[in-house]
């Protein structure tokens, strides 16, 4: 006997109509192309259930893959046998026996099809008095249990289950509109991207890079990030941003202290002409409140002022240690810390300003052509797809 099916149990309470539907149908679907490694295993609806089933997979691998899916509340391995007593004793029995450190338990019986000739009651006694003669050191706990053995006797069949893992939360990446993420090799913005779309969102990426004065490797760390990225929704479109001349231009032209300010604004404009030509309606970055010098109120309050596109900010009020515990979790945390330099950390001033004002950089803004290098910028973009099917391939390579 094996697990043969992962249960899924989704947060759908507040969900009705059309937005259901199309909650349901998108969590299938994300949880169906996270599988592709595993040709047998197919994700299924019936009754308002959700199920993987893994006609004959190994069980672990996929619950690995499929715990990462936004969407889920909580999954269970379960076996499902016919409506028969004796399947349902031998099953049970396998239940508990494969869960871990078990030394109490307790049996819940739903009897949902009425036909079923054993009721519940008498059912659970059955059940308990097997799993008791059939195992050594456990006893019954029915306010605690280690374990909690569930059956659900429903019309086309009975499963079972034993303990409950929690999903990832959130909503199917892909029921809410598209962000454009604006990626640096840093700590804060994967982790960021990750939060925006454990909300569903979809994401894409712009970087802004300097070379010479910035390396590959730097490019590099971002395509690794957005790869991790991947793996909680589908693949992700970076737009690469030649950002050199204009990022000279800016600190040749503005008193020191306010190019941080001017670079940052130069940012954000051409992220929105990104977005007009994407089709996308938000940006998204890593900025937090007082972290560094330069993110202080007035700071957001000046940068902000060249979009009117809503900037979601994820972890404007989070602590660092916050930051970095999601970003270990997700596993950029040793990709961010990577020491190749990025084109803030090369341009920063000494000093940069911590109450940069609106009139003194609109002036500064006001004493150059920038339109041009913006376009130039545009012009020079280059698009990076990163497929959440790298890995796979990779793994492929390792293996000869
Ligand atoms: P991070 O850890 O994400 O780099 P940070 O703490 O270094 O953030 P800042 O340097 O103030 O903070 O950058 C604020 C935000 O601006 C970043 O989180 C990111 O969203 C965006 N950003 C900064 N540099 C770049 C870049 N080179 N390309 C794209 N976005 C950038
Ligand atoms: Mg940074």
């Amino acid at each position: 006997m094996q697990y043969d099916h992962i249960l899924i149990r989704y947060g759908e309470l507040s969900l009705k109509g059309k937005n259901r539907k199309k909650f349901v149908e998108r969590l299938q679907q994300n949880i169906q192309q996270k599988l592709t490694e595993f040709p047998l295993v197919k994700v299924k609806r019936t009754q308002g259930r959700m199920f993987v089933l893994l006609n004959g997979t190994e069980p672990n691998a996929v619950m690995d893959k499929v715990k990462n899916v936004f969407g889920i509340h909580s999954l269970s391995l379960a076996i499902k046998v016919e409506n028969e007593l004796e399947k349902i004793k031998d099953a049970a029995l396998y239940a508990l026996t494969n869960a871990e450190n078990v030394k109490t338990f307790k049996i819940t019986v739903k009897r949902i099809n009425k036909g079923f000739p054993v009721r519940s009651q008498e059912l659970n006694q059955i059940l308990g008095g097997h799993l008791l003669s059939n195992t050594d050191g456990i006893t019954v706990d029915v306010h605690h249990p280690d374990v909690e053995v569930k059956v659900e006797i429903r019309g086309e069949a009975t499963y079972i289950t034993s303990g409950v893992v929690r999903g990832a939360g959130g909503l199917p990446v892909g029921t809410s509109d598209k962000t454009l993420l604006l990626l640096s090799g840093g700590i804060d913005s994967p982790v960021a991207g990750y939060l925006a779309m454990k909300r569903g969102v979809q994401i894409e990426a712009i970087h802004f890079e300097s070379p010479p004065f910035t390396s590959d490797r730097a490019k590099q760390k971002v395509i690794d990030l957005a790869e991790k990225l991947t793996r909680y929704g589908s693949s992700i479109k970076i737009h690469v941003v030649p950002f050199t001349k204009l990022q000279q231009r800016i600190f040749q032209e503005t008193p020191d202290g306010y190019g941080m300010t001017v670079m940052r604004r130069m940012m954000l404009r051409i992220s929105e002409r990104v977005c007009q030509q994407q089709g996308i309606l938000s940006m998204t970055t890593g900025e937090n409140l007082g972290q560094v010098a330069s993110q202080t109120m007035t700071s957001m309050n000046t940068i902000n002022e060249v979009t009117n596109y809503p900037i979601i900010r994820p972890l404007v009020t989070m602590d660092k240690d916050e930051i970095i515990d999601i970003s270990k979790t997700i596993d950029t945390f040793n990709i961010s810390i990577r020491p190749y330099e990025d084109c803030c950390t090369i341009f920063v001033p000494k000093a940069p300003k911590t109450k940069p004002k609106r009139e003194r950089v609109n002036y500064y803004e006001s004493k150059f052509d920038y339109e041009e290098l913006i376009q130039e910028a545009i012009d020079g973009i280059e698009i990076i797809k990163v497929s959440d099917q790298k890995k796979e391939e990779d793994a492929f390579e390792g293996l000869f």
